[in-house]
């Protein structure tokens, strides 16, 4: 093995980034972190929930104990929105109070504490200098990075540096996604009295919280959806929408957020909060068909710049994905450092231990669901006024004779035409 500055460098310190770096500190390894933020998680953007199985096979409880994890997410709500209504499905379950649990996070302090945990095992940091470009041996191997007037070298190079990755082009031959696999995602984060929170959300402790997805006028019928989260101290609201879509929508997607912010369904969980951050990032949404290769000659990719992602519809994964990878490259880079094989053959079992894992494993078998959802229109708009027609006539009472629940419920399914409901009533189950 050449003689390098490093054993491994990691580009990025999100949520892959600090994992990959703890797992190669604990190793023993030599390991530089380079993060272009002038802290950890500054950079960073989330809904957001993690959900904790990846992060418990990273920490022990004690260490997980001092995490700022913000609430353990007990109630589920997605909402069908339109423009002068709103139908809930609402669910909570002491399931959600297992190991199997999830919490809100702000990735601020998040990122940073997953940073701490890699300094503290080992990994050294330099933070606020953004990596220009890889550098590589004759042979076309990865031997380093650099940034700025330096150049760093490792035997192994790990990308972790999200989904606007620079590198992967010249790592793995990767060609930039079209407009249409990636959506953009906007936030607001309201300050509200804990307390508060708790009561408006129905959650019993302030140490509890919800999260809700939205579909429908929250994008004004365009492609993507709306979503909050409770954190301790702040509620999170925002916006995912396709990019391709926001293009051509004559809504601009401030305006969606606006007008999300006044809907009724919205407007009383949020009142009196103070608008605390405004962020914006992109989102993967082409799952498998957009991933790059993830090994290459001295080069693993991990999370999110290798677009693993997805929008369930009904939950957006990713920051557990990046998580597992980050540790499953962290692990393979070791394997190939003690066996003294950087090559794409001696790092492969990165890629094997990603096939054997729930990352891909969900990569695969949810791989027609970006498709589907981008072209199921009806969710975005008609779905949501047919729910809202059906309701109306159920619920709302003018003195004339009463209906029967078929007479007010078949109507509005005519209305949409049944062909239509079991065409994406089909397309749904096979997708998602
Ligand atoms: C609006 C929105 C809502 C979401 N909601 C959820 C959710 O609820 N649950 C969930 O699990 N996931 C959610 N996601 C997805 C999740 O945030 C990402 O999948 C996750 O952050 C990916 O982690 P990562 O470590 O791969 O990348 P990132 O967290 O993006 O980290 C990449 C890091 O690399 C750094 N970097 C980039 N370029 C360079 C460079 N040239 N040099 C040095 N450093 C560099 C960045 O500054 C950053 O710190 C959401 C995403 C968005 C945008």
């Amino acid at each position: 093995m050449e003689e390098r500055d490093f054993d491994a460098i990691v580009v990025g310190s999100g949520c892959a980034g600090p994992i990959a770096a703890l797992e190669l500190a604990r190793a023993g390894k030599s390991v530089l972190v380079v993060e272009r933020g002038d802290a950890a998680g500054s950079k960073n953007m989330t809904g957001g929930r993690i959900y904790m199985h990846p992060l418990r096979k990273v920490f022990d409880a004690d260490t997980l104990a001092t995490a700022p994890l913000e609430r353990r997410i007990v109630r589920e709500k997605i909402m069908l929105m339109a423009p002068d209504a709103e139908f809930t499905i609402d669910f909570s379950s002491d399931a959600m109070r297992t190991d199997n649990d999830s919490y809100s996070v702000l990735r601020g302090p998040f990122d940073q504490w997953l940073a701490d945990q890699a300094e503290e095992a080992g990994a050294e940091y330099i933070c606020g200098i953004p990596v220009e470009e890889l550098v590589k041996d004759d042979a076309g191997a990865v031997i380093g990075i650099r940034a700025g007037e330096d150049e760093i070298t490792a035997n192994v190079v790990v990308l972790c540096d999200g989904v606007n990755s620079l590198f992967t082009e010249q790592a793995v031959g990767y060609q930039r996604p079209p407009a249409s696999a990636i959506a953009v995602g906007i936030k607001q984060t309201f300050a509200l009295p804990a307390k508060t929170i708790s009561d408006r959300c129905l959650v019993s402790s302030d140490g509890e919280g919800m999260a809700m997805l939205i579909a429908g006028d929250a994008t004004k019928g365009n492609f993507g959806g709306g979503f909050m989260y409770t954190n301790r101290e702040s509620v999170s609201l925002g916006i995912v929408a396709g990019i391709e879509a926001v293009s051509k929508s004559e809504y601009p997607i401030y305006q969606m957020m606006e007008e999300l912010k006044s809907h009724p369904g919205i407007a009383a969980l949020i009142e009196g909060g103070e608008l605390v951050e405004h962020s914006g990032h992109m989102v993967p949404e082409g799952g498998l068909h957009i991933m790059p290769k993830l090994v290459g000659d001295g080069v693993l990719v991990a999370g999110e710049s290798a677009m693993m992602c997805i929008n369930f519809g009904y939950a957006v994964r990713g920051m557990d994905y990046a998580v597992a990878a980050g540790q499953m490259a962290g692990k393979a880079a070791v394997r190939a450092l003690d066996a003294g094989d950087v090559s794409a053959r001696g790092l492969s079992c990165y890629q094997d231990m990603l096939e054997d894992s729930f990352v891909m494993k969900d990569l695969r078998s949810f791989s027609a669901e970006p498709e589907f959802l981008e072209h199921f229109d009806h969710m975005f708009c008609g779905y949501p006024e047919m729910v809202r027609d059906i309701m109306n006539n159920m619920l709302v009472i003018d003195g004339s004779p009463a209906k029967h629940v078929k007479d007010s419920v078949m109507p509005e399914v005519k209305k949409m035409g049944y062909l239509n409901i079991f065409k994406d009533m089909k397309g749904a189950l096979k997708a998602l």
